[in-house]
């Protein structure tokens, strides 16, 4: 049995039902892993028997409380992330057994010295690169240890088997993502791109025992076959940048009410950062670290191959301008900014525009002014 927290009378009624869906995960035996990035094998969480729930902060709830202890000036991602913890008021954070997390960038590797106060949480560290040899080697080594690390705290045997059967599970959740966003690849997309990512984002949070592939294609299925009438040729826009969960409903939304688009996101929000798959022959811990060592974040150096998805995604999903979202702080995305606008204005010639923001909605005015004047601007090209 499990108590509830104490200012649960004061969520809101998804935070409530998000809370007791996993409050029935959990009296029917599940443990939870909470993590914080798309470095994260979530195959040796299944694995080891458990579920593992996204827990990045998406809103400002929790920044005031966690700016008691840290820098107001760092990214406001992990300021709510570690603030909704600190506060009790992440249904997801207090049914987490542990936290499984990771040295991406220096903000988040030295929050999670702080939360490691509040659960238990085991690094895994991200090599810088990947182009020596030795990154992979040293990568495989971090799968071994986290499993490791599950099996003693969940007391459970990490088994080949178990550990294919959950490779080949994520797979098919990659597999059937991957065809959901390219619903967008249609011009008109038959469905708004806000629609899609808040489908793809309910992944992460799938704490039922119902078959989630299969949910993910029926959605898909359904968003095919509609019409959408008021589509005319809007401008078609990909968002890339630091991750959009925060900025969804004053970036994403008012985007696509003032008359754009969303079609493809070339960030942890989209299918860049699902498209590889894990190979399900051979050593699985070499395949995994081969895996998640692909995906293209600023907190790797050098960070070409991400330019080169972004050569790819911009024909294929016949975008007409790229805004690049910064969150206020991070250094890794701001400074890659410049080659990234390189690319999109001087090899792929189209409209550029950055966004340099936070969660507060301080700045809405003068993000709709932006995004108006982009829109123009692509209408007009
Ligand atoms: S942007 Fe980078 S650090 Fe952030 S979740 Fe994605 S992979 Fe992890
Ligand atoms: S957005 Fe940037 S600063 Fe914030 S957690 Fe991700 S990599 Fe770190």
């Amino acid at each position: 049995m499990f108590s509830l927290p104490k200012n649960f009378e004061t969520f809101d009624e998804k935070r409530k039902a998000s809370f007791m869906a996993l409050h029935e995960a959990r009296q029917r035996g599940k443990k939870v892993i909470g993590t914080f990035c798309s470095y994260t094998p979530t195959e040796l969480i299944y694995a080891a028997g458990a579920i593992p729930v996204g827990l990045c902060g998406k809103s400002e709830q929790g920044i005031a409380e966690a700016e008691t202890v840290l820098p107001r000036t760092l990214c406001p991602l992990i300021k709510a992330s570690y603030g909704m913890a600190l506060s009790d008021q992440c249904p997801y954070f207090f049914f987490s057994d542990g936290i499984m997390a990771e040295t991406t960038c220096d903000g988040k590797k030295k929050m999670y010295e702080l939360m490691n106060a509040l659960k238990p949480v085991h690094v895994l560290n991200l090599p810088q690169g990947r182009d020596q040899a030795m990154a992979l080697d040293s990568w495989t080594g971090e799968m071994h240890a986290a499993a490791h690390w599950l099996e003693d705290l969940f007391d459970v045997k990490i088994t080949d088997e178990k550990l294919h059967d959950a490779i080949v599970y994520r797979n098919r959740v990659r597999r059937a993502l991957v065809a959901l966003y390219e619903v967008a690849k249609t011009r008109p997309s038959p469905v708004s791109g806000y629609e899609i990512s808040t489908v793809a984002e309910s992944v992460d949070f799938h704490f039922t025992d119902d078959d989630l592939v299969e949910k993910i294609e029926k959605i898909t299925r359904d968003f095919k076959a509609r019409v959408r009438e008021d589509a005319g040729n809007r401008p078609r826009v990909l968002i890339t940048g630091c991750p959009t969960a925060g900025v969804r409903e004053k970036v994403i939304r008012r985007l696509e009410e003032m008359g754009a688009d969303y079609v493809c996101a070339d960030n942890c929000s989209g299918p860049r950062a699902q498209k590889f798959m894990v190979d399900e022959t051979g050593d699985p811990y070499r395949a995994l670290a081969e895996r998640y060592l692909k995906i293209n974040c600023s907190v790797m150096t050098p960070n070409t191959s991400r330019f080169d998805d972004l050569r790819r995604l911009v024909p294929d999903y016949q975008v007409d301008g790229v805004i690049e979202v910064v969150l206020h702080g991070c250094h890794t995305f701001a400074v890659e900014a410049w080659n990234t606008m390189k690319v999109v204005q001087e090899e792929l010639g189209l409209p550029y525009l950055r966004l340099d923001t936070d969660f507060s909605k301080a700045d809405q005015g003068q993000i709709e002014t932006r995004l108006g004047a982009f829109i123009e601007m692509m209408t007009a090209a």
